[in-house]
């Protein structure tokens, strides 16, 4: 079958099963094409919420169908490749934390949404790329434990400096990658570009940028800028989106740039999942009910971007 065909029988299951197909922004092109919503993992784990269908077919890693399941919990939430699995989230375990907790009985622990629930579930508060410093000051203690990314929370540091933060050694593998060099060189080749990077990068490498934005905030900003190109420092497939709703834009990835993970999934996949509806995210009642109190916390504060 070719990617035309591939489409409309996706097109056809998707209203027999009265499925969404929620997709992240680094998926791959043809993925990101068939979406009903493209987005970050908090906005698309948010916008089933008030949409009334029975099956959510999810395109990113597990982490996020996670935090779908947990504010959609009536709903199948279908990721189509169940190993689509994010590295960084994998890198806190419970045992660790709950050790880490021990030693720092008055810190509280921020989680970025890029952890398991059930690191989540031991969280009390999370965070996105975007309000990591709103929920840092709204924190009642002045000692955070920020899992897992120790670059967004160096940065967030740097932005909440009158509170201590013990970093979690994790880091995403693909922007931690990223060097400052190959902004550079880039930036040689366009020098009229604006750099946008994602606070999961390195400290140097936010330094260097002219804006640290979450993707959310990357496809704002591309949008009504009166820049005409940028550089963008994230996982190389985010300048789909930005160069298809900006065609007259340039936009210059980071080609190493890449996640494995997210480009698991296919369309052939996705075909599949809605043919059998699996496989599905299971989750207990008692993590799905735990970890959804550190989400809800966080998205009564809002978003940064
Ligand atoms: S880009 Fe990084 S943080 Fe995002 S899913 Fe891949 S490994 Fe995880």
């Amino acid at each position: 079958m070719n990617i035309a065909e591939i489409n409309k029988k996706i097109l056809k299951l998707k209203k027999e099963k009265n499925a969404l197909i929620l997709v992240h922004n680094y998926q791959l092109p043809e993925v990101q094409d068939i979406a009903d919503y493209l987005g970050d993992s908090l906005e698309l784990a948010k916008i089933a919420v008030n949409i009334n269908v029975e099956n959510i077919i999810f395109c990113g890693v597990k982490f996020m169908a996670e935090s779908a399941k947990i504010l959609n919990p009536e709903k199948n939430v279908i990721l189509p490749d169940i190993s689509a699995e994010c590295p960084m989230a994998n890198m806190v375990k419970s045992e660790g934390l709950l050790k880490l907790k021990k030693q720092h009985p008055e810190a509280k622990i921020q989680a970025y949404i890029n952890t398991t629930a059930e690191i989540k579930s031991y969280s009390d508060i999370c965070c996105t790329s975007s309000n990591s410093a709103k929920v840092a000051n709204s924190v009642d203690s002045n000692k955070i434990i920020f899992v897992p990314d120790q670059h967004l929370g160096r940065y967030t540091e740097t932005l909440v400096p009158d509170k201590e933060f013990i970093l979690w050694p994790g880091s995403c593998p693909t922007h931690h990658r990223i060097h400052k060099e190959d902004i550079f060189k880039l930036k040689e080749q366009h020098p009229n570009a604006k750099i946008l990077v994602h606070p999961e990068c390195r400290l140097d490498v936010i330094n260097a940028a002219d804006h640290a934005f979450s993707t959310n905030g990357m496809v704002n900003y591309a949008k009504k800028s009166d820049a005409t190109e940028f550089i963008i420092g994230t996982e190389k497939d985010m300048c789909y989106r930005l160069k298809k709703e900006n065609p007259e834009k340039k936009f210059y990835p980071i080609k190493s740039a890449v996640c494995p993970n997210m480009k698991k999934i296919t369309i052939d996949k996705v075909l599949k999942s809605l043919e059998t509806l699996e496989p599905k995210i299971k989750l207990s009642d008692d993590i799905m009910k735990k970890a959804k109190m550190p989400l809800q916390k966080m998205m009564d504060i809002g978003r940064g971007d």
